[in-house]
């Protein structure tokens, strides 16, 4: 399994490399929106989840997940958003948009592991 972890800060991806590399994912660093859909463009075959932080320069979570839905080879590759955005408005934004699931930061890593597992339906 191989996931995009899409934040502007390398220490949240390194965490989060981490946690996923725990259960097994290959991880793919994007620093920002336009760099998850660069990955996307050339290895979307290959990408099994997305992870999008909201706030990001250049292309945010939430341009990501617009732009992913309007694309046919994009739109259904899993998204859990990983965000501070906390308000329930904004979290159901986000899923209305597309995201499968929704995580806020700062978390724990049994709870990134069970949104996983619950966004690519793994028991
Ligand atoms: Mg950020």
């Amino acid at each position: 399994m191989k996931i995009i972890i899409a934040d502007d800060s390398r220490m949240v991806r390194g965490i989060v490399e981490k946690i996923v590399g725990s259960i097994g994912f290959d991880a793919v660093h994007a620093a920002n929106g336009k760099e998850a859909m660069d990955i996307l463009r050339t290895e979307h075959q290959a990408i099994d989840l997305v992870l999008l932080d909201w706030n990001m320069p250049v292309l945010s979570g939430m341009d990501v997940i617009k732009k992913m839905q309007g694309e046919d080879q994009f739109k259904n590759i899993p998204v859990l958003m990983v965000s501070t955005e906390s308000e329930t408005q904004r979290i159901q934004e986000a899923l209305n948009a597309g995201a499968k699931g929704y995580v806020t930061k700062p978390f724990t890593p049994e709870q990134l592991i069970g949104a996983i597992q619950n966004v690519l339906s793994i028991p």
